[in-house]
């Protein structure tokens, strides 16, 4: 499948949208290896530099924490900085971006995307999911205890780094950032359904499942 879609969609500069942990970040993944497009999630970054103590990841540790949004106009920056590195000439997958009508319209002066999937799920169900997700503290695998667990308890299958449980997908925090998706991030699903760039996908089936509906998604509107 990898090299067909690859070969006739081309280039795909794509934008992974969807509420806290319906799964966007495995979906990316997977994603990225099958298109041969970079792997872009702003979290990550993020997330990379408050590992590492820079400057920024000092300065925005306590809205992570919280749930909130960091300020639009760093993210832009970020991203503006990530498109033009090598690993994106053949596309990317933005994932955790944009999260603001303002993003959204801030990306449309640099970069062209080429879809926009949503994928969906009910917040009930994807609470459930987020609390009991797991990361790898080394090679950042992601796990889920009722999903998709790893063959041992509290160790990565790829490497063996220990498992633990982001600060922001603990319950109170998990539900802010439900707050704030709603109130800031949602408003960009009808944004790109305006434009006629949105396919939306069930999220609540298997990995594979959302997978093979995206890929079909992202296929039937190339061919359109
Ligand atoms: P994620 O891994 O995408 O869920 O991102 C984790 C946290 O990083 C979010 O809850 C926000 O605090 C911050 N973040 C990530 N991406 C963005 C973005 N595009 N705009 C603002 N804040 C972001």
């Amino acid at each position: 499948m990898t090299v067909p879609l690859n070969e006739r969609s081309g280039l795909m500069r794509i934008i992974l949208l969807g509420a806290p942990g319906v799964g966007k970040g495995t979906q990316a993944k997977k994603l990225s290896r099958l298109l041969g497009a970079a792997h872009i999630s702003t979290g990550d970054i993020l997330r990379d530099h408050m590992a590492r103590k820079t400057p920024l990841g000092l300065e925005v540790e306590a809205v992570i924490k919280s749930g909130g949004l960091v300020a639009d106009e760093l993210i832009l920056k970020l991203v503006a900085e990530r498109v033009k590195e090598a690993d994106c000439a053949n596309g990317f997958i933005f994932d955790g971006f944009p999260r603001t009508i303002a993003q959204a319209e801030a990306l449309e002066k640099f970069v062209t995307v080429d879809k926009v999937v949503s994928i969906t799920a009910e917040d009930d169900q994807i609470i459930k999911r987020l609390t009991s997700r797991l990361s790898c503290k080394d090679c950042g695998a992601l796990y889920n205890t009722i999903s998709l667990p790893p063959a041992k308890a509290g160790a990565c299958d790829k490497c063996g780094g220990a498992l633990y449980q982001r600060d922001d997908d603990k319950e109170e925090t998990v539900r802010n950032r439900f707050a704030v998706y709603h109130e800031q991030t949602e408003p960009i699903i009808e944004f790109y359904k305006q434009k006629n760039m949105l396919v939306e996908v069930d999220g609540l089936r298997s990995v594979d499942e959302v997978t093979d509906s995206i890929v079909k998604a992202i296929q039937l509107q190339s061919e359109a």
